[in-house]
């Protein structure tokens, strides 16, 4: 329903014009092989697939799809980096090369931007202004800990582990690969990353990065493929660690094949996050605050705040006013700088959130979809909301992964913590209030990793990441994502 505010909007008079960046300065050769001992190979058994782009379903680029050999061939050059000059160097220098890493990501974060944009759907506002610096900052952060680990795990000499696999998933490409590789790398260790299969070019982009910051051939080697390359990683006999972000399904997997083996691993998984607001809340900023939850970024953030707690007596003023401003968000063009929300990011992705939208209505939930129109190519999802959900409702339980929000009162603190912890999930959440008091006994009594307060995701490099219960196991960032990535000795 339009309220004043929005009327304007509805009748047009705030259309924007478009504003499209540019993406002449992006360059993506027309074939990628696999990055390996320093070099672009091409794969041993010659296969490769395309990567498209989710707005407009047209190929990008062929990119080798990796096997069992191509990963041993991987593997074996990562040991060699180990065993050889990367093993040998002296911590400062080793730092150096990290901060070489940041520095060039910054000075290419344009074409970084327009690439993470183009392969995975994402809007540009978002890769130019979170994903990108974001991976530089978490490249600055870890070189700065690289020559003073002694601090870090003081009377304990902190040693690298060896070779790390590393796979990670489409939402964020080029944040998750900075995210496993910059602690990896200051404490020592070589590296086989594996890149999500719908998003594999940023990645690619950093190998050739990580190639003109002369790192020596070996310490970074990125093997593109699907499921079967990862599982090539996680059993290959001569990887010492495996660093994980994705489904708890196949995190499930993974725990099960790396039972009984000495390797070391951190799975970050799914979420299904709660956004509280109690009613002394700050309602607009709390609005925004649900819609950057789980809107932005199409909802494809395994810490998205997918559910929403309100306090009864205003649930319905900020059930309005989050419709008013779905409403307003502009879904499409992900180069468009005026976009909200981009591309979902492959077809079997909409699928599935196609599904959780069926799957809703047939639990006799009430669903609300923004009027927004979307384009006629390539894979959308408008802004859509549950409400009256039950708590055993599909919608409110599982990782939809989409920009797709339940919605649930509650009267009690003690109801909304219940509420919140009532779900195999406990990555994330949200509090929204104006006393104090309450956002330490919510950030006591909510089981979720990360808790923000009057705010919603938000990163920094300096702060720890990581779930409870099916959310996964291990922190990453912070002081505490060092630990993932040595042996700690007298
Ligand atoms: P999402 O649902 O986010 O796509 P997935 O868990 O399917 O998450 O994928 C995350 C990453 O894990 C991707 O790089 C994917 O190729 C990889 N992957 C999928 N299946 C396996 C597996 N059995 N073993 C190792 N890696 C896998």
């Amino acid at each position: 329903m339009a309220t004043p505010e929005n009327k304007l909007a509805f009748d047009g008079g705030w259309d924007y014009a478009p504003a499209p960046e540019s993406t002449d300065h992006a360059r993506i050769d027309k074939r990628y092989g696999l990055f390996i001992g320093g070099d672009f190979v091409s794969p041993e058994k010659g296969r490769y697939f395309d990567t498209i782009n989710p707005a407009n379903e047209q190929k990008l680029a062929r990119v080798a799809k990796g096997s069992e050999l191509d990963v041993d061939k991987a593997v074996k050059a990562a040991r060699k980096a180990y065993a050889g000059p990367w093993g040998r160097m002296k911590a400062k220098e080793r730092g150096k090369y990290v901060f070489r890493i940041a520095r060039m990501i910054a000075e290419r974060s344009r074409e970084f931007a327009a690439i993470e944009s183009l392969d995975g759907g994402k809007p540009i506002r978002e890769s130019r202004d979170i994903d990108v610096p974001l991976a530089s900052a978490h490249f600055f952060y870890y070189a700065g800990w690289a020559d003073k680990l002694e601090y870090a795990f003081p009377g304990r000499r902190a040693k690298p582990l060896g070779v790390a696999g590393q796979i990670i998933p489409w939402n964020f490409p080029l944040l998750m690969a900075a995210w496993k590789l910059a602690p990896a790398l200051a404490c020592g260790n070589t590296v086989v990353l594996k890149p999500a299969e719908t998003t594999p070019l940023t990645a690619l982009k950093l190998a050739e990065l990580i190639a003109d910051a002369d790192l020596p051939p070996g310490v970074v080697n990125v093997v593109t493929g699907a499921g079967d390359t990862g599982a090539a990683i996680v059993t290959h006999p001569g990887v010492d660690k495996i660093a994980f972000t994705g489904s708890t399904g196949v995190g499930r997997i993974i725990q099960r094949a790396l039972a009984g083996t000495k390797k070391k691993y951190t799975l970050e998984l799914g979420g299904k996050a709660a956004n509280i607001i109690f009613a002394d809340a700050a309602i607009d900023q709390a609005v925004e605050g649900i819609v950057n939850g789980i809107f932005f970024n199409q909802g494809h953030v395994c810490c998205a705040g997918s559910r929403l707690l309100v306090q009864e007596s205003v649930a319905d003023e900020v059930i309005q006013k989050l419709k008013d401003r779905m409403e307003t968000l502009i879904v499409g063009d992900p180069l468009d700088k005026n976009t909200d929300i981009g591309a979902i990011n492959s077809k079997m992705q909409l699928e599935k959130i196609d599904s959780y939208l069926e799957i809703g209505q047939q639990e006799g939930a009430e669903m609300y979809q923004s009027s927004v129109s979307v384009p006629k190519s390539g894979y959308w999802c408008r802004p859509t909301i549950f409400t009256g959900v039950a708590q055993s409702n599909r919608v409110v339980q599982e990782e939809i992964f989409g920009p797709v929000l339940a919605i649930q009162t509650f009267r009690s603190f003690d109801e909304a913590v219940e509420k919140a912890n009532n779900t195999p999930y406990g990555l994330s959440g949200g509090v929204w209030t104006d006393k104090g008091a309450k956002i330490f006994k919510m950030t006591q009594s909510v089981r979720a990793g990360v808790i923000w307060a009057n705010t919603f995701n938000k990163f920094d490099p300096t702060s720890p990441f990581g779930g409870y219960k099916e959310s996964g196991v291990g922190r990453e960032g912070g002081l505490h994502g060092l630990d993932a990535y040595v042996r700690l000795e007298a």
